[in-house]
């Protein structure tokens, strides 16, 4: 079983399509959407979980480009720009999954992409702009 992190772009004529149903139907994946903006008439996009076999991962893959989904591996979302934060540590207690963390050795805090969900929670709460979201 793999699991592969990936963010989805549904091009506005799309957007109402039951893509998903399908990845998950047709093509039996199991999928986890970790966050979801999609407005009837505009461009949608998601970031989600794919589990399944190496197999049928990559048909699914396809499907979705067949489909005219653009496909962009996870990890570049957003950015932690170093320079302005002052671990202040704010954004610590309210990062549901750990990606943002002091690091006990240098005591800063350090930002880990692999175990982001991209919820947009620190970009709020950061009061020095040191989160960014890069892709958009
Ligand atoms: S809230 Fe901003 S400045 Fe404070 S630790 Fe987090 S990223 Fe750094
Ligand atoms: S976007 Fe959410 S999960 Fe990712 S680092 Fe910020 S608070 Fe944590």
């Amino acid at each position: 079983m793999k699991k592969t992190r990936v963010v989805l772009s549904f091009p506005p004529s799309r957007v109402e399509d039951p893509i998903i149903y399908h990845l998950i139907k047709d093509h039996g994946l199991v999928v986890n959407i970790l966050r979801a903006t999609i407005d009837p008439g505009k461009q949608g996009r998601m970031v989600v979980d794919l589990n399944g076999e190496e197999n049928e991962v990559s048909v699914g893959l396809n499907y979705l480009e067949s489909m005219g989904v653009s496909v962009e591996p996870l990890g570049e979302e957003l950015k932690h720009v170093e320079e302005r934060c002052t671990s202040c540590t704010a954004c610590v207690p309210i990062c549901p999954t750990g990606a943002l963390d002091v690091n006990r050795q240098d005591w800063l805090v350090h930002y880990d992409s692999a175990k982001c969900i991209v919820c947009l929670s620190c970009i709020e709460v950061c009061p020095y702009k040191a989160m960014e979201e890069s892709l958009r």
